[in-house]
């Protein structure tokens, strides 16, 4: 896996040091989570809050933990004690939640804001189109942002997304990106990731 990110890194005339390879540890049974952490990694992803807790909870010293999948307003409080990065910014409210939490328990949590470049109603994120004044409104509330993440459609090229997700971290003076899944991680990486999300390639399917 790591081989395969630094090929592609390289090949894309970049460092393979720049791309964060995120475990994405979700549903998969503590074994599996055991002998990762003993191979060496150590950056994790989640997507569910109460999910997290109870797998990480006991495993927190010296690990990364990233919230990959939606977060409810009503756990933020969790979200803040538990992640060092979320990667779901995605409306007003929650925006302000976070940032009331982080002042009120003295915490930075990293953040990245959630682009639905395939605009699909089922997804989080925010439209395209309302990027550029949702990553002002964060930032207007004061929050700091570190980068963009996006999962795009299934059963489409992904290149058009990544390429979009990128343009809009450029325009908006953001350098890093979450993009690129077990399908199509290498092709993340070429177009620019500075982080891939890959679970299933990674640990198996899971179950
Ligand atoms: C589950 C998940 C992944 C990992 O998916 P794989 O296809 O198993 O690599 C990546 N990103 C998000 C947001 C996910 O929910």
């Amino acid at each position: 896996m790591l081989n395969r990110i630094a090929e592609a890194a390289r090949d894309a005339g970049r460092s393979p040091d720049d791309v964060t390879l995120v475990a994405v540890s979700k549903q998969q049974p503590d074994e599996k989570i055991d002998a990762m952490l003993a191979a060496g990694q150590r950056v994790f992803g989640e997507n569910r809050v109460q999910e997290a807790m109870g797998r990480w909870i006991p495993r927190r010293e010296g690990v990364e933990l990233r919230l990959i999948g939606p977060l409810q307003t009503n756990k933020v409080r969790e979200a803040v004690a538990l992640f060092d990065v979320i990667e779901t910014v995605d409306r007003q409210k929650l925006a302000e939640a976070l940032a009331r939490e982080m002042v009120r328990s003295d915490t930075a949590v990293r953040l990245y804001v959630q682009v639905n470049t395939g605009e699909e109603p089922q997804k989080a994120g925010v439209a395209p189109a309302a990027a550029d004044a949702f990553i002002a409104g964060c930032r207007g509330l004061g929050l700091t942002l570190e980068g963009l993440m996006c999962i795009p459609p299934d059963g489409e090229p992904p290149e058009p997304h990544f390429g979009m997700l990128a343009d809009i971290a450029a325009r908006n003076g953001l350098t890093k990106l979450s993009m690129g899944m077990s399908a199509d991680y290498p092709v993340a990486v070429r177009l620019g990731a500075t982080s891939v999300r890959v679970g299933s390639a990674l640990f198996g399917g899971r179950g």
